[in-house]
């Protein structure tokens, strides 16, 4: 086994296995990095190209009915102030996105059943036709019915993350879910013509090494559309407020291109914990390393500091405006281009 091989079985679209992904990562903890960031940049380009499309998101909703351990929007966590966006606002911050290049509106709250099928459905409608946005979707767990409606009212995609691949861990950290639950959501998804996004936190307490080899395994087996990774950063707030971890951006940005090159034909964001972990710079590693999404935040700046999962998250103090027009620099300054075009999933329909 070797990276070189690896490289080539990617490049043919082939399935790593777990065994081969383990050892990918052991060479990234032996200081072997740079070869698997080039192999993934490599397998990156020669599927994905070098557009990267942007997708805005807008927080839309802080408040959740859950009280998942990590996350500093919890029900439990009394220290937030809980907002919910109306639709004409949202609309406003939907057209703003559109005129700053952005394709994809991707909406995303707590678990929130203020927001009811109905509700979800005439927003979703609204936002299509008055933009025609592609529209990503990401509020929970919801029964088929409800996904299944939302697509007719306009829906693309959706984004519903498992987070470990780890039963026992997951239920540990999820006092309210049930890990097949969340696994059959992500599979009615799939099943009913959604293009799905899904992902994992790196280095969650009671998980190692093999856990993130599982992770990136299960990624493939669900054929996800696109993977949505990041580090687990603890939050002050939370039960899991002492298990923080120091990340090393290098290790972290290079389960990235491991991601990739056992994932070759998903959409890979470089989401915005990466810039937490190394301020400013860290989500343009990823985008080299392997990502070819950039999620810029589009959520009215007034909102912002009070949607903060984990802490110290960048950008809490920027405008959408400010956001946009620095995240098109950061693209150009690493010789990427932006796609115009609403970059659907490439295993499923043309951009
Ligand atoms: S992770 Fe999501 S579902 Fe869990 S508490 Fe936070 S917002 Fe709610």
């Amino acid at each position: 086994m070797n990276i070189e091989n690896l490289k080539n079985k990617a490049l043919k679209n082939e399935r790593l296995s777990v065994e081969e992904i383990f050892f990918l990562i052991q060479q990234l903890r032996n200081k072997n990095k740079q070869e698997i960031y080039k192999a993934a940049d490599e397998v990156r380009e020669k599927f994905m190209g070098n557009l990267i499309y942007l997708r805005g998101i807008i927080e839309f909703s802080n408040y959740c009915r859950k009280s998942c351990d990590y996350c500093g929007i919890n029900s439990k966590v009394k220290d937030v102030k809980r907002y919910r966006i109306d639709e004409d606002e949202i609309l406003k911050a939907c057209h703003e996105l559109k005129r700053n290049g952005q394709t994809t509106v991707v909406l995303q709250s707590g678990e929130d059943l203020f927001w009811t099928k109905e509700k979800m459905g005439s927003l979703i409608e609204r936002i299509k036709k008055e933009t025609d946005l592609a529209i990503t979707i990401s509020v929970g767990e919801r029964e088929e019915d409800v996904y299944l409606y939302w697509k007719q009212c306009g829906m693309d995609r959706y984004l519903i993350r498992f987070e470990t691949s780890n039963k026992e861990v997951f239920e540990k950290i999820h006092p309210d879910d049930n890990y097949e639950e969340r696994i059959e959501c992500i599979k009615t998804l799939k099943r009913i013509g959604v293009q799905t996004g899904s992902g994992f936190m790196i280095g969650l307490p009671f998980t190692d090494d093999w856990d993130i080899a599982r992770d990136i395994d299960f990624c493939r087996e669900l054929d996800l559309d696109m993977i949505g990774i990041g580090p687990f950063i603890a939050n002050p707030l939370t039960p899991l407020k002492d298990n923080g971890v120091k990340h090393d951006i290098d290790f972290i940005t290079g389960i990235i291109s491991i991601l990739r090159l056992a994932n070759p034909m998903a959409h890979i964001p470089a989401t915005t914990a990466f810039d937490v972990v190394l301020d400013h710079e860290g989500r343009q590693l990823a985008l080299k390393r392997g990502a070819n999404v950039f999620m810029p935040n589009s959520t009215p700046q007034k909102y912002r500091i009070d949607y903060q999962l984990y802490p110290d998250k960048p950008c809490v103090d920027e405008s959408a405006g400010d956001c946009a027009n620095c995240v098109v620099g950061r693209i150009l300054s690493i010789g990427r281009e932006i796609g115009k075009g609403p970059g659907h999933s490439i295993k499923t329909i043309n951009n």
